[in-house]
């Protein structure tokens, strides 16, 4: 009896720690998970030689789609956007929702290059054909790139790609910029 205590209580266990690190509308991580991971990576590349890029993606007129929709229906485009960007990725990188209808991909071992060619091979794979939204959506997105380099912190990567992104808005919308790249 004893046993199956202990059992259903590792169970709920395991529940809480899915639910404090996941995002309820989508299922991708959530802001408090990707913190964590991005503190380890930040971590792991002070001291090895260990590189890691990551991916801001914003998406473009997302309030049109709730003002013209509704709500429920950015919800399920939000939905559709999580689950089209998270096929792109490989094992080991990780995909979350920040904020509203901002995600993060975290991308270890990759090169500010590379990070590029992943980063425009998710907004194409974005923007080709309608969303499984009811009605169909076709949206499009904004991403904007970094990697980090020694002596980053946290918050300066986020910051690097956070910027990328709005001269990717300021650009006309719907395409990869990366941090450092010059402005138009
Ligand atoms: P831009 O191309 O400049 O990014 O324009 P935008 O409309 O996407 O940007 P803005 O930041 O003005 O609007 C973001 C919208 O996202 C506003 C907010 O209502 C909506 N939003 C944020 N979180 C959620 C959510 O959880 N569900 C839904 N349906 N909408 C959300
Ligand atoms: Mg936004
Ligand atoms: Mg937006």
């Amino acid at each position: 009896e004893n046993a199956a205590l202990a059992d259903e209580l590792q169970a709920t266990l395991k529940q809480v720690e899915h639910q404090a690190t996941t995002d309820a509308l989508t299922g991708q991580l959530n802001r408090r998970a990707l913190d964590a991971l991005l503190h380890r990576c930040v971590g792991e590349a002070e001291h090895r030689s260990f590189r890691f890029s990551i991916l801001m993606l914003d998406i473009d007129h997302f309030k049109r789609i709730n003002d013209t929709h509704g709500h429920p229906v950015g919800d399920q485009a939000l939905r559709a956007v999580a689950a089209r960007v998270s096929a792109q990725l490989r094992a080991g990188d990780s995909c979350a929702r920040y904020g509203g209808e901002e995600f993060f991909v975290l991308l270890p071992g990759a090169s500010l290059a590379q990070a590029c060619e992943i980063a425009e091979r998710i907004r194409a794979a974005l923007s080709h054909g309608a969303l499984a939204t009811n009605p169909p959506l076709v949206v499009t997105a904004s991403v904007g790139v970094a990697e980090y380099t020694r002596g980053m912190q946290v918050e300066g990567v986020l910051a690097a790609a956070d910027g990328a992104v709005y001269v990717a808005k300021r650009s006309g919308r719907n395409q990869v910029r990366s941090a450092g790249e010059a402005e138009i």
